[in-house]
């Protein structure tokens, strides 16, 4: 590929601007080619490039604003795409959901074996049973889920949107899968207004799945982090934030808890009320870094041991390798994300019902 000294300058000046834990000087001069290169192939190619926020950002980068953010609201910006390909920067159960509600559509991840902890620990098998232990429970999934256990579920939900979803699905319970953390989390919010049924590996002899990213950080860590980093509680000048795949007593010690999209949307609600000046966010480290570009004026602390190693598996060399594979017309079948017609068609009706429960 020809390349434009100017050009490769320009990225590296983008690139240097971008305040991150993650990312030196040293990653800045080693990738500007590839990057480069990927944004041409893009370019050319029309590619729908969408970035989850857990990406480190040197491939958080690659996406444009409107291709940026958690899992559920990228699948919803590839359903309004014109793009014939759709490359998904995420795990497989992500590119699944764009897929799902974009059947016609091409879509892609950088390596297919990347995995996750919630949807990996999950089977539909594990949905039958708890419905025949439960007969009548409608099932809401969360939506780290692969397709064929979102086909055999009543709903599915997001971090954003599970309180709400819960308590509009009729019946005074529900069984919330896969993760045993979220659930009892849920469990302690919604107190009697609805009863969460969970698997529990005991009786049911379904053992659910936890997020081994959120479950590493525990209330010590919290309670240091406040401590060391002088955020005392109730006061809006510093703030611990904490994603609801975190164990319950870290939740209850966070001053704020919810999905990433909220996370951001409270930090930038502070910024421009001009009170937020430091933050601790309990999530995938990577989160932080792209965080910390947006809102220089806050000083974040992060915990860059807590890298969740399936979406560190998407990797600028592995997206390159698609979109050189989309310009040669050779096998994307090593890319490609491909689900049954039928399994799609029943996911895809859990999905909508999260959506009609969401207007
Ligand atoms: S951070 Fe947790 S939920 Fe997200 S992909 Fe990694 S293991 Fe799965």
């Amino acid at each position: 590929m020809t390349r434009d000294t100017n050009e490769i300058e320009l990225i590296k000046e983008e690139l240097v601007k971008r305040t991150s834990p993650t990312l030196t000087i040293y990653d800045i001069d080693a990738n500007a080619e590839l990057v480069h290169d990927i944004l041409a192939l893009k370019k050319k190619h029309n590619v729908l490039m969408l970035g989850h926020n857990y990406m480190e950002p040197l491939v958080f980068g690659l996406s444009d604003e409107n291709e940026k953010g958690d899992s559920l609201g990228l699948s919803m910006s590839a359903s309004k795409t014109d793009s014939e390909y759709i490359i998904f920067n995420g795990v497989p159960f992500m590119a699944e959901t764009a897929k799902i509600l974009n059947m016609s559509k091409r879509v892609f991840v950088a390596d297919k074996s990347a995995g996750c902890s919630l949807a990996d620990e999950f089977t539909p098998e594990d949905v039958l049973r708890l419905k025949e232990l439960n007969p009548g429970v409608p099932v809401m999934t969360y939506i780290n889920t692969y397709a064929d256990v979102k086909a055999e579920c009543d709903v599915c939900c997001t971090s954003a949107n599970a309180q709400d979803i819960a308590m509009r699905m009729p019946g005074d319970s529900i069984i919330f899968v896969p993760d045993i953390y979220f659930a009892q989390n849920l469990k302690e919010e919604l107190g009697d207004k609805k009863k969460i049924i969970y698997p529990n590996g005991n009786g049911d002899g379904v053992k659910g799945a936890i997020c081994e990213v959120h479950e590493m950080f525990t209330l010590e860590d919290i309670r240091l982090v406040r401590d060391s980093f002088g955020i005392e509680k109730e006061n809006p000048d510093g703030m611990i934030y904490v994603h609801w795949e975190c164990k319950p007593e870290v939740l209850r010690e966070a001053d704020f808890f919810g999905s990433t999209t909220q996370i951001r949307k409270d930090i930038a609600q502070r910024v421009s009320e001009g009170s937020l000046k430091k933050a601790f966010i309990a999530s995938e480290c990577e989160l932080t870094s792209n965080l910390m570009q947006e809102f220089p004026t806050v000083e974040f602390w992060t915990a860059c041991y807590v890298r969740c190693q399936h979406m560190a598996k998407v990797t600028l060399k592995g997206i390159h390798d698609v979109l050189v594979a989309i310009d040669s017309g050779s096998d994307l079948s090593e890319y490609e994300i491909l689900i049954d017609e039928e399994v799609a068609r029943r996911a895809n009706r859990s999905i909508n019902k999260m959506m009609e429960l969401s207007v």
